[in-house]
């Protein structure tokens, strides 16, 4: 926009823990680690520059997104003290024993997972008397932000995997939380992952095929058979494969598989996915200073019924900020099924300056300039953007039959995790491939 780059959906990749080892072997391809005097360096320009994240509470911006203590209500601040602590404590006693690693398939899975993953987060944690505002608001926003729905949809396993498989939680003032401080790096790009996607696709040449949608796969002895959509061309076309790695969401795979197997129909049955919206606004000048902590990469509003905005320019070099596109998140998986299915209906049906005007009076609050700066806005809206992991997702065993299905189709989708982010939906490509390739050809289409 204005000839700036801006995400239209993800836009970050944690820097990789050891596991992850398929993202490692990525990134060291597309040369943006590598390994000096036995540390990993990343590319300065590709790592988040700083300041990364703050939250707008009460009227201020204060550094980083767990809201600081001193500016709760005094009435609400031992209480929210002792719940950061409480939790931070839980969380590194789950998180004992490799039981929670990215990719989740290298995990050690236990019956204490399965547990976790039989409830609701917000249930494990009103079972704890974690009920501090200041903490359930923190916990819902980063299920929200990483798993589209709140946090009495998603399970206790996916709440505490968003910490204990990464950073853990550091109540403020602890010595984890000075040195968690320091820096949990993260790699992004102003266009967003969309650079990762490109480089993925680039050593494919004409050997990609896109504006197909496919409409059949079918299997047969000899090979698998795929009708697809051309939509250039509009017409039909058939291709025959010996081996078809299906990257679709599962629901999708269960559709066009002449006889999608149990496990499929099952998964289909269990997984539901929550509608996103993501906004660009392009702004020509540089918005008003706040009190508090300076624009940063992300910027989170207390209370608010969004995710914040990012700024997409925050990795140019520039001394100032000028004109730049805010990108502006919103999860719609909401609460539950019913709240999940009525704001995919809005999001369906009302029009574009219903939600604009929506998104503009959010972020308004912290920015009452943002309205009179702004030249543009573009609307993206996904439908079912991403697999929530609501309680007995993960731990279903259909998830895990289709990760290791051995026929001539393998399953490649990031919904095998329960969850959508880019580490986990590199791993099964890579399983998946790996699969295909290593599987006896038995005929030669
Ligand atoms: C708004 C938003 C923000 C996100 N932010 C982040 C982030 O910051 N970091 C992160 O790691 N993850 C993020 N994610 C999640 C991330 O986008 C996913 O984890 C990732 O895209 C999953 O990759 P995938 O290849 O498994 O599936 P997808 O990206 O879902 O790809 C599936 C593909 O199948 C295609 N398809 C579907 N049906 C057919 C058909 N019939 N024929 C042909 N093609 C078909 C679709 O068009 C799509 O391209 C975000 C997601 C959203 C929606």
């Amino acid at each position: 926009m204005g000839g700036m780059r801006c995400p239209l959906g993800a836009h970050y990749l944690p820097v990789p823990g050891d596991t992850a080892i398929e993202v490692i072997e990525l990134l060291e391809e597309l040369g943006l680690r590598k390994m000096v005097n036995g540390r990993a360096d990343y590319d300065e320009r590709t790592l988040c520059h700083s300041p990364q994240e703050r939250l707008f509470i009460g009227g201020g911006w204060r550094d980083g997104l767990l809201p600081p203590i001193e500016a709760l209500p005094a009435a609400e601040r031992k209480a929210a003290l002792a719940n950061y602590r409480a939790f931070g404590a839980a969380v590194a006693e789950a998180g004992r024993g490799d039981a929670f690693a990215i990719p989740t398939a290298r995990s050690r899975w236990t019956p204490a997972l399965d547990a976790l993953d039989a409830t609701t987060f917000a249930a494990w944690l009103d079972r704890r008397g974690l009920l501090a505002p200041a903490l359930r608001w923190y916990l819902d926003y980063c299920c929200r932000d990483d798993y589209g729905a709140g946090a009495a949809q998603v399970s206790a396993w996916a709440g505490i995997h968003y910490f204990a498989s990464r950073h853990g939680f550091h109540a403020p003032g602890s010595d984890e939380s000075l040195a968690a401080d320091s820096g949990e790096g993260l790699l992004t790009w102003p266009e967003g992952n969309a650079w990762l996607a490109a480089h993925l696709a680039a050593p494919l040449g004409d050997r990609l095929h896109p504006g197909r949608v496919v409409l059949r796969v079918s299997e047969s002895r000899d090979a698998a058979t795929i009708e697809a959509w051309n939509v250039a061309e509009r017409q039909r076309e058939r291709w025959i494969a010996s081996r078809v790695i299906l990257a679709t969401p599962l629901f999708v795979s269960a559709r066009i598989l002449d006889t999608p197997p149990p496990a499929l129909v099952e998964a289909g049955r269990l997984v539901r996915h929550a509608p996103w919206l993501v906004a660009n606004l392009q702004i020509d000048a540089a918005l008003d200073g706040q009190p508090g902590a300076p624009l940063s990469w992300d910027n989170v509003l207390y209370d608010s019924p969004g995710l914040g905005y990012v700024d997409d320019m925050h990795q140019s070099t520039m001394p100032f900020a000028e004109a730049t596109v805010l990108t502006a998140y919103w999860a719609l998986g909401g609460n539950d099924d019913a709240e999940l299915g009525a704001n995919r209906a809005r999001l369906l049906r009302e029009d574009w300056h219903t939600w604009t005007s929506r998104v503009i009076a959010d972020l308004a609050t912290p920015h009452p300039d943002l309205p009179a700066k702004l030249k543009r806005v573009d609307l993206m809206r996904y439908g079912h953007a991403m697999s929530i992991p609501s309680p007995g997702v993960r731990s279903s065993v259909a998830l895990r039959a289709l990760a290791d299905s051995t026929g001539r189709v393998h399953f490649a989708h990031t919904d095998l995790s329960a969850y959508s982010v880019f580490e986990e939906a590199l791993f099964h490509g890579t399983r998946a491939g790996h699969a295909a390739a290593s599987a006896r050809p038995s005929s030669r289409v």
